[in-house]
């Protein structure tokens, strides 16, 4: 992706299908709306308003799809970062089906959008949500909730199917997303950005907005070398926006995640992981999937420091090992991570600040249907005063406690996966003691009815 820092001025002068704007903005300018970042949520409500009519800018502090937005695994499914029972627990079943209908078309937006360009690469292989422990019941509650109350197309997977697709001990039962599907995460971002320019949103890259004045009809944004003028500005930047908004910044836990990709792994991988769509634990602390026939993209640590990936493809080289043994030593071929933010309730920050101010961020691990279903709702309450991202104010803006919070996110992400660890450890045992006393009543069974056979006493247990 090369940067134009040269040429002197807008970009938009340029035919749609021209080399893409790597520009900076270096004139004033006047809009409608201003966009501050060009990651997936800045570049869904940039040509959602666009289509319905209005001016567009995009202010991009580097360049676009540099962080999260085009370096994730493609997985694209309805629901958010937060359980769905958490939900309704906290929400009430009415409106949790309303986020959760919301959710659901943010995923088919990704679908149709994805399905319009050509290097996106859709595949509909569905998604498996596994348990690391046996926890059958609240999963077959869950599973009712999603298709009963949500109209939600899940399935469950018993222990013996997961196993049958997966050849590993550390899973047991499932819940199956037979129409999420997977996209080339870098195409998907280019691709919205080319749309975006089609339908006349300027993109200047290299343009970090370093503070904006939102308190008049017609707001004012300032770059290092330039000004803009817009009736609403969208805060996209998740957690790099920095200095024009450092509280709500400050609001974000940034977590860095790492993946990588595997050199090829041969037929051993199609027989260790019989599945074609994506894997994630319900823990949130592994998802991965097979590419290009026999290479394994993965995703696991985590950090809230910024980290070298490369560093970490030990970390993702054991995970896999931990996981499917029979793969063997695995060779990592590439790693990369990207910054998500997390928000402390779970769910995304979504909605009118206060008049003309909008924020879409916060969509930590699951930010492809959610990104999508916030630039849609901003462009309609902008453009149409749909007040229905009012669905989200329940989730304020709370702050994520600095650096002390990010000391205490290492903390409790260490903790929760060694506790998931823990859990899943106890449950393989629970079910090796089951086993072993299975086999062993089996036995005391044969030898009682050998004992009766030949007139004898009973054993007893
Ligand atoms: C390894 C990994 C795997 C993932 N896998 C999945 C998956 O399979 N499915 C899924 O749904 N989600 C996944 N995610 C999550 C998803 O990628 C993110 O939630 C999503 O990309 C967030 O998009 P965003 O637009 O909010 O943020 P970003 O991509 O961070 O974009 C924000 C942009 O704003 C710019 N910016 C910030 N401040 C300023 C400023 N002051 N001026 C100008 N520009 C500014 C930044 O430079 C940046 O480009 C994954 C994430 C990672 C890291």
């Amino acid at each position: 992706m090369s940067i134009d820092s040269t040429s002197p001025d807008l970009a938009a002068e340029a035919p749609a299908t021209a080399a893409p704007e790597r520009r900076r903005l270096t004139l004033d300018l006047d809009v409608d709306v201003c966009v501050i970042g060009a990651g997936l949520a800045g570049l869904t409500v940039a040509l959602e308003t666009a289509r319905m009519g209005a001016s567009v800018a995009v202010l991009e502090s580097r360049h676009v799809g540099w962080n999260a937005s085009a370096h994730h695994l493609g997985t694209v499914m309805p629901g958010y970062g937060v359980a769905v029972e958490d939900l309704i627990e906290r929400l009430g079943v009415d409106h949790t089906r309303e986020l959760w209908t919301l959710s659901q078309q943010g995923a088919d937006y990704v679908r149709t959008t994805a399905g319009g360009l050509a290097g996106a690469a859709l595949q509909a292989t569905g998604a498996l949500e596994v348990s690391n422990v046996d926890r059958n019941a609240r999963s077959i509650g869950r599973l009712r909730m999603l298709r009963e109350n949500f109209g939600a197309r899940v399935e469950g997977w018993q222990r013996e199917q997961v196993r049958a697709a997966l050849k590993t001990q550390r899973y047991f039962h499932a819940v199956h997303y037979s129409d999420a599907f997977h996209i080339d995460a870098r195409n998907y971002l280019e691709g919205l950005a080319v749309l975006a320019r089609q339908s006349g949103v300027r993109i200047f890259e290299e343009s970090p907005v370093v503070s904006f004045e939102a308190s008049g009809i017609r707001k004012r944004i300032a770059t290092a070398s330039a000004r803009l003028r817009a009736a609403h500005i969208v805060l996209a930047g998740n957690v790099h926006l920095g200095a024009p908004s450092p509280r709500l910044t400050a609001t974000l836990l940034p977590v860095w995640r790492y993946a990588g990709i595997t050199e090829p792994l041969g037929a051993g991988l199609v027989e260790a992981i019989g599945f074609p769509g994506a894997v994630m634990d319900t823990d949130g602390i592994d998802h991965f999937r097979i590419v290009e026939g026999d290479r394994l993209m993965w995703a696991s640590p985590e950090t809230t420091w910024a980290g070298d990936p490369a560093r970490h493809s030990r970390a993702i080289r054991r995970r896999i090992a931990t996981v499917f043994p029979t793969l063997g030593k695995v060779a990592v071929r590439e790693t990369w991570c990207g910054t998500v933010g997390q928000t402390v309730h779970g769910m995304p920050q979504i909605g009118e600040l206060q008049p003309g101010l909008w924020v879409a961020s916060g969509f930590g691990r699951q930010g492809l249907n959610t990104t999508a279903l916030a630039g849609q709702m901003i462009a309609r309450g902008i453009l149409w005063g749909d007040d229905r991202w009012r669905l989200f104010a329940p989730f304020e803006l709370v702050w994520a406690g600095g650096n002390a919070g990010r000391v205490a996110g290492q903390l409790v992400s260490g903790w929760t996966r060694a506790s998931a660890a823990a859990g899943g450890a106890l449950a393989r045992w629970r079910e090796r003691a089951a086993m072993r006393e299975e086999a062993r009543e089996a036995r005391v069974a044969a030898a009682n009815r050998q004992m009766a056979g030949e007139g004898d006493r009973p054993l007893g247990p």
